[in-house]
């Protein structure tokens, strides 16, 4: 028989009410690099402001992303697993907190929605604010992928979605049980 679960997540802007969107080129699809790619993310007009977690979850990535040419370089990042407990094959979303000042949360860490998890900054390749001398901002990215991504393995550039089409919404997500958790669950003879 087969069982779903559902799981409801609630995204929240990831730094204070009165930082605003840059709508000068910062809103997710924009062209960047000549118009050659679109930007794939949202940007927040945040010079060292706190920067929080959108909604509740477990730090998969924190450290320096270097980027190489042709790919952005997204300095002091932070990625966080809203959908830790799904399993591998299932649908996982994840928050992305690029070019922070500092970073306050480490691998690992169990966060809840509103954790300060850093600073905001101008780190990795700002330059196309440089021109507007902006280089201070939040880059946020939501990354809705239909299988787990291991962040300690490479990079991965897919999958990056709208995130206003996230925040201040419900995201739910209906997921079936693994395997493993339907036999734990018949070992105690009884279903969830
Ligand atoms: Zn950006």
């Amino acid at each position: 028989m087969e069982k779903k679960k559902t799981i409801k997540l609630y995204f929240d802007r990831p730094v204070d009410k009165d930082v605003p969107i840059n709508m000068d080129g910062g809103q997710f699809g924009a062209p960047r690099n000549k118009g050659r790619r679109p930007h794939k993310g949202l940007d927040f007009k945040a010079y060292l402001k706190p920067v929080y977690a959108s909604e509740r979850g477990i730090v998969v990535y924190s450290g320096t992303r270097e980027g190489s040419i042709s790919e952005t370089n997204y300095g002091e990042t932070i990625v966080i697993d809203h959908t830790p407990a799904i399993p591998d094959d299932e649908r996982h979303i994840y928050t992305l907190y690029a070019h922070l000042d500092k970073k306050s949360a480490y691998r690992g860490q169990k966060v809840e929605k509103g954790d300060t998890v850093g600073i905001s900054g101008n780190s990795g390749t700002v330059a196309y604010y440089k021109k507007l001398n902006q280089s201070f901002h939040l880059h946020f990215e939501v990354i809705d992928s239909p299988t787990e991504i291991d962040w300690s393995y490479g990079w991965h550039s897919g999958n990056r979605k709208d995130p206003t089409d996230y925040l201040g919404g419900v995201t739910t997500i209906e997921y079936d049980l693994g395997d493993m958790v339907e036999k734990s669950v018949y070992s105690r003879g009884h279903l969830i």
